[in-house]
């Protein structure tokens, strides 16, 4: 087997309502809501653990939470506060971990693999992401350690609040066994009935089946079942370093005059750059070309096109962007592209208004 990975799963603690009891103190140990009015047709956004005793949980309607709680104490989001502190401790991430993948505002897959401090403990990791987040933000975080993905998200949430949890490589399968599938990273509600339906309750009767009757029965993600049965996930935590743009440039041993030279040098530039696009699963609407002439005065050229770019695409839009500038009439000793206005391929929630009801339903 391949050298195991150390993959811990950081989750504050009931993050937005944990920010506004930190920041009024007069909310300390009160139910707390954050979401909409009580008597308006928001949704509860987060709720602090107080509130939770009441029945209250995330995405639930603010009336209902009411009438659960009248004593509750309603207030709006302040994003720009839940953004502070996000940043904050992605900062601390960073400092221990080589790939970082938030997944919401106060959750991020961490890999530890390589990280050599605290002598690559990666128990020992969490336990000082935790104290550092709790020294830098004043507020709780839990983490979940394991050897993939799935489990550390599950073993994060396994001891919360202020939870710190380790599946080791060799309790993986075990745990798995014993485990809700409902539990299972990407088993929805739907999946989960379906499951059911057919007999399948726990990790254990998941590991009953083939991967070929699981194919069958539940289509592609078939295979992800199987594995994850059996405590295993691949999937590699993918940061997302957020770039600007993306560009490749090249200088001439001699300049040159000739536009069909200048192209064909740049459509190699832009097959590769494409290529490393694709690598980060990103796509560009926005080229931008880039001359440089022998008397070293440089003119950029850009289009936005509808639709996402594509080889040819950039090819057919090169001449016409070139044909803006000098080149042809001026010799020319740089030219360089660049793609930008990029998109994640995956959807990604970036918008923490959208996720509102979602981004605390997990915790
Ligand atoms: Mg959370």
């Amino acid at each position: 087997m391949a050298q195991q990975r150390k993959i811990i799963h950081v989750d504050m603690d009931a993050f937005f309502a944990s920010v506004e009891q930190r920041d009024q103190p007069e909310y300390k140990g009160k139910p707390l809501i954050v979401g909409g009015q009580p008597n308006s047709r928001g949704v509860v956004a987060a709720c602090s653990y107080e509130a939770r005793e009441f029945g209250i949980h995330s995405a639930m309607p603010c009336s209902r939470a009411y009438r659960l709680c009248p004593q509750a104490i309603f207030v709006p989001p302040r994003f720009e506060a839940y953004r502070e502190v996000s940043n904050q401790i992605r900062t601390i991430f960073w400092h221990y971990a080589s790939e970082v993948e938030p997944l919401s505002l106060d959750e991020a897959y961490l890999d530890v693999s390589y990280t050599a401090e605290l002598d690559g403990s990666a128990t020992r990791i969490a336990q000082a992401i935790k104290h550092d987040i709790l020294m830098k933000t004043q507020l709780i975080a839990s983490a979940g350690v394991s050897y993939n993905k799935f489990l550390a998200k599950i073993a994060s949430d396994m001891d919360k609040p202020d939870g710190l949890y380790v599946i080791q490589p060799d309790q993986g399968e075990a745990f798995v066994a014993d485990l809700p599938i409902g539990k299972f990273h990407g088993i929805g509600p739907a999946t989960e009935a379906k499951m059911k339906n057919n007999g399948i309750a726990l990790g254990r009767d998941l590991r009953r089946w083939t991967q070929n009757d699981l194919i069958a029965k539940f289509g592609k993600s078939g295979s992800y079942y199987f594995n994850s049965a059996r405590g295993i996930d691949e999937r590699p935590v993918r940061s997302q370093r957020l770039r600007k743009s993306l560009g490749k440039e090249t200088t001439f041993a001699e300049d040159v005059l000739s536009v069909d030279e200048l192209l064909s040098k740049l459509y190699i530039l832009a097959e590769q750059v494409l290529s490393s696009l694709k690598k980060q699963e990103l796509e560009a609407r926005t080229l931008t070309l880039k001359v440089k002439y022998a008397n070293f005065q440089q003119v950029t050229r850009a289009n936005t096109a509808d639709d996402i770019l594509d080889l040819e695409a950039v090819k057919s839009l090169l001449p016409a962007l070139m044909a803006k500038t000098e080149a042809g009439t001026m010799p020319v000793r740089l030219v360089g592209l660049s793609l930008s206005g990029f998109e994640q391929k995956k959807v990604e929630k970036i918008n923490p208004q959208l996720d509102l009801a979602l981004n605390e339903a997990i915790q």
